[in-house]
């Protein structure tokens, strides 16, 4: 069993390493998040890298000749799941299928990690590789963010994901022509194995056809049999509505073209629907020209490309940059709004996504962040989006041992030096990222 500590901010700057962690270990938290609730003074007891003991430090006694790690002045959660993201598809200000590899994948799974992230769900555009991939990142000895997702993911006939505005390479999605064909479409994925099946309805604004209601009907219907969630790539409330009422699993994309009304939020509670908000994804095309500030912050840093650190420290780059994002400023307005609408109704399982990874303004980790502080604008309570963003991600992926600390689980923690049940934005102050 190996041990991964990455220590963020103090680390980078410092250049310090951290001792390995040892077989048997504790930590003693100040407060403890466990993915559904908060305690003070709490004791964790890890075995080889799984949490054996939770409790207070008055009922759980330390294990005669394990490490103490005393972290009672810190805030400890367990690693985030990004719900909606990408991997290996951009290189520096590019984004394609042409650049999909074991290192470009590799790449992104490690800058997940090291912003605290346990899983990622890949939710479409992976390229064959994806399948040898998802069974070799993931597991206790991978020392990474954990690799699941959707395959390619299918579109309709030259509809979403645009191939030439997304650079897709012919076997980066599936784009079948009947429901037949979209039924043998989910099998062969289902064989090959994936976490998620998922579905580009939109049509981009008039752009592109939309997907057909009986191609996308015939792909939930078969991903049912097939005992897999599906997902869908919207962005009207009319497709949010007719892909619910058809039988999707996952809202990957918040609604973005009018306020949701208390229908479809009942719709969703009644049918048991995960919510993914996405508010980052429209932010992204304007937020880093806003603040050229941030390249003197590591938090920000550690995650942005080089080639995206120069465009945003050139002028005429972010003057560009926000020369036509009326529309995108519109759409976070509304999708904030819904979201807030979503939480005051209640009943919805929302979950922590961006579409991070998906072109060079995603930047993955750091969305993860910035979309927590969306959640925030939206009204939501800091516990219930630390909640969306661990436990609630988990159960929709059925993963059964990460995004929680009790007995069973892995142990993977955020050290923080902060409350961010009570603001949110203290996730970004990481004191450390323990894996194992
Ligand atoms: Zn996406």
């Amino acid at each position: 069993m190996k041990g991964f500590r990455t220590p963020l901010i103090a680390g980078l700057l410092s250049g310090a390493a951290l001792p390995a962690i040892a077989q048997e270990y504790v930590i003693d938290a100040g407060t403890l998040f466990d993915g559904n609730q908060l305690s003070e003074n709490a004791r964790i007891v890890v075995q080889d890298g799984r949490v054996i003991e939770v409790g207070t430090r008055e009922e759980v006694d330390t294990p005669e000749g394990a490490e103490v790690i005393d972290y009672s002045q810190y805030f400890i959660m367990p690693q985030m799941i990004a719900g909606h993201s990408h991997v290996g598809t951009v290189q520096g200000m590019e984004h394609g299928g042409d650049v999909y590899s074991r290192e470009t994948v590799e790449r992104d799974l490690a800058q997940f990690a090291r912003y605290g992230i346990a899983a990622v769900n890949a939710l479409g555009m992976n390229r064959p590789l994806f399948h040898e991939l998802r069974t070799e990142m993931r597991g206790p000895d991978y020392a990474e963010a954990d690799l699941y997702g959707a395959g390619t993911g299918l579109g309709a006939p030259d509809g979403a994901p645009p191939a030439d505005a997304m650079n897709t390479e012919e076997d980066q999605v599936n784009r079948p022509g009947s429901p037949e064909e979209a039924r043998e479409s989910v099998q062969e994925m289902s064989n090959m194995g994936v976490d998620m099946i998922k579905v580009w309805i939109d049509d981009m604004g008039d752009n592109v056809p939309k997907m057909a209601p009986d191609i996308y009907t015939a792909v939930f219907e078969e991903a049912t049999a097939q005992g897999l969630l599906s997902a869908a790539h919207i962005h009207d409330y009319a497709d949010a509505r007719a892909a619910i009422e058809a039988g999707v699993n996952v809202i990957a994309h918040g609604v973005r073209d009018q306020e949701i009304d208390d229908e479809l939020i009942t719709l969703m509670a009644e049918n048991g629907v995960w919510y993914i908000p996405t508010i980052n994804i429209n932010e992204s095309n304007y937020l880093y020209a806003e603040h050229p500030e941030w390249l003197e912050d590591d938090f920000f840093t550690m995650g942005a490309s080089p080639e995206l650190q120069e465009a945003i420290a050139d002028e005429e780059w972010r003057e560009k940059a926000l020369e036509d994002v009326d529309e995108d400023r519109q759409a976070v307005a509304v999708n904030i709004e819904n979201l807030r609408r979503i939480v005051e109704h209640g009943g919805v399982r929302v979950v922590l996504g961006t579409d991070s990874g998906a072109t060079a303004v995603r930047i993955p980790g750091f969305a993860e962040h910035q979309e927590l502080a969306l959640m925030a604008e939206a009204g939501m309570d800091p516990l219930d989006i630390l909640i969306a963003s661990t436990s609630a991600g988990a159960d929709m992926l059925r993963i059964d041992d990460l995004g929680r600390i009790e007995p069973g689980a892995r142990a993977q923690f955020i050290v923080i030096d902060g409350d961010p049940s009570e603001s949110i934005t203290d996730t970004r102050s990481i004191v450390e990222v323990i894996r194992y």
